[in-house]
């Protein structure tokens, strides 16, 4: 370790902890939610306020540590070695505030989903989070941020309004679109490699009900439903976001009773619109006749868990690809590779429709302004012990290999281990990318989830 002055000398400068590996909550304060990932920073500051930030920013940076921000630590595979770094963790932010008659809302960027959408939900209104009310919203804002209205209102990067940060020099810094544009702009993609957010602004939309819910089919039935919803997408308007997924539910108590230990194929959908609309968009699939059906109207807040994504930390093995259309071919490759009859073990294998606002970039977006591709593919095993963990990654590389030749991109929310970061961006993004990092953080203080390092 590289540090010059003790640690202590950070502590005293701050209101909250520093909590270093001679403290018996070493291990509870450093655990993420991939149970699997062994995290071993330098040592880890809890900031409780901006001023905390800027001490733990200034004492890394004047003691040659580098920074790596984190808020839940739903992405804290990708970091690789934290040797040398000072895990600044900014769980104790939890400002939260809502501004009903603007469309607006504030959080510390320790905030998860779980206390923005069913406040925002009272209102009438509704956030562009993803599947998990307990995904951190500055991790999953930075990073691009892909949920339920997504086709219709686009990344929720590019739904943020104002970002307020601790650079690399130890300022605080407040950006938007008139401020510090670039910086900005880098921000809204470019994950933690810019400085420590504190405090994230963004706009919120108007949705008093929709349309959604979940159809279960059995297991067995995949090719068929797969195929029925494949060809279906596509036709669907903007309004409409449908997932559908191979699902095998641990007999586990967090697991609703209803599917507890059982194996499905699920559909999702989330219409932004009537009942008798949506049930007429869903029909091919419905027509197939459905195990359960939990459709229904209904207020933005039962978005928050209908993914049924596990609520605890567990350990967990992950891959992910963005596609393009998947035709008859590729459902049936996909089927075969992990669904019924493979033996597959993995947890949940889950297709989201892409396209829509997702496809098209607007005036103002950042530096994660679109997805491309039709489907994203995420897919999921829990290993239990090493010959689970063996077949895990070996189902996970085979549905790799079915889906290779529909491959188009890469979105980093959904890549959980260390890679070459350039995959996510086009050229000329990536170099702006760069760029900007020069100029902001010239050494490479700070250590993003996925690293974009400063121009040459
Ligand atoms: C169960 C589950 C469901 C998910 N569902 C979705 C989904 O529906 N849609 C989607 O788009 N993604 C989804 N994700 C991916 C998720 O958005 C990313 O893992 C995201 O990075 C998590 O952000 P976090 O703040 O919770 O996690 P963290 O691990 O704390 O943060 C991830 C990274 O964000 C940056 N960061 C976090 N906080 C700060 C900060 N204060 N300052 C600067 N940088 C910071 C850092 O680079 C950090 O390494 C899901 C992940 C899981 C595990």
């Amino acid at each position: 370790m590289l540090t010059a002055a003790p640690i202590e000398t950070m502590s005293a400068q701050m209101r909250g902890r520093v909590v270093t590996a001679s403290d018996p909550d070493w291990d509870a304060t450093r655990q993420v939610f991939n149970l699997a990932t062994d995290l071993k920073p330098a040592a880890v500051a809890l900031p409780r306020d901006q001023d905390d930030v800027i001490a733990a920013v200034d004492y890394a940076r004047e003691s040659g540590l580098r920074v790596a921000p984190q808020a839940t630590g739903h992405n804290a595979d990708a970091h690789g070695s934290l040797e040398d770094t000072l895990l600044v963790d900014v769980r104790e932010l939890q400002e939260v505030s809502v501004d009903a008659r603007a469309r607006r809302v504030r959080v510390g960027a320790g905030v998860k989903w779980e206390r923005v959408s069913p406040k925002l939900s009272e209102h009438g209104l509704a956030g562009l989070h993803g599947s998990s009310p307990d995904v951190g919203v500055a991790g999953y804002s930075l990073g691009g941020g892909m949920g339920w209205l997504a086709r219709k209102h686009g990344l929720q990067a590019n739904s943020v309004t104002a970002i307020e940060l601790v650079t690399a020099d130890g300022r605080a810094a407040r950006v938007d679109e008139e401020h510090e544009p670039d910086l900005f702009w880098a921000l809204r993609g470019g994950n933690g490699n810019f400085g420590v957010v504190t405090a994230i602004e963004f706009a919120v939309y108007p949705v008093e009900e929709l349309y959604a819910g979940v159809m279960f089919f059995p297991f067995e039935r995949a090719a068929e439903v797969l195929h029925a919803w494949a060809e279906l997408v596509p036709t669907l308007p903007d309004e409409m976001m449908s997932w559908a997924s191979l699902l095998q539910f641990p007999d586990a108590p967090f697991v609703p009773e209803p599917v507890r230990g059982g194996s499905f194929t699920v559909v999702y959908g989330a219409f932004l619109g009537s009942e008798t609309e949506g049930r007429t968009l869903l029909r091919p699939v419905r027509d197939l006749g459905p195990a359960m059906d939990t459709f229904a109207m209904v207020p933005p807040a039962a978005l928050g868990d209908m993914a049924m994504d596990p609520p605890d930390p567990l350990p967990f093995r992950i891959t992910a690809a963005l596609l393009d259309d998947l035709p008859r071919a590729g459902v049936d490759e996909l089927v075969a590779a992990v669904g019924p009859g493979s033996g597959s073990p993995l947890g949940m294998v889950e297709l989201r429709q892409l396209g829509g606002a997702l496809g098209r970039e607007t005036p103002g977006a950042g530096a994660r302004a679109t997805l491309p591709g039709a489907l994203s593919l995420v897919a999921l095993g829990v290993p239990q012990d090493e010959a689970s963990d063996k077949a895990v990654r070996t189902y996970l590389a085979s549905l790799d290999r079915a889906v290779l030749p529909y491959r188009v991109g890469d979105y980093a929310n959904f890549v959980m281990e260390p890679t070459d970061a350039s995959r996510f961006f086009d050229a000329d993004t990536w170099a702006r990318l760069r760029q900007v990092k020069a100029l902001y953080d010239r050494t490479d203080l700070f250590k993003g989830n996925h690293h974009i390092p400063p121009a040459d």
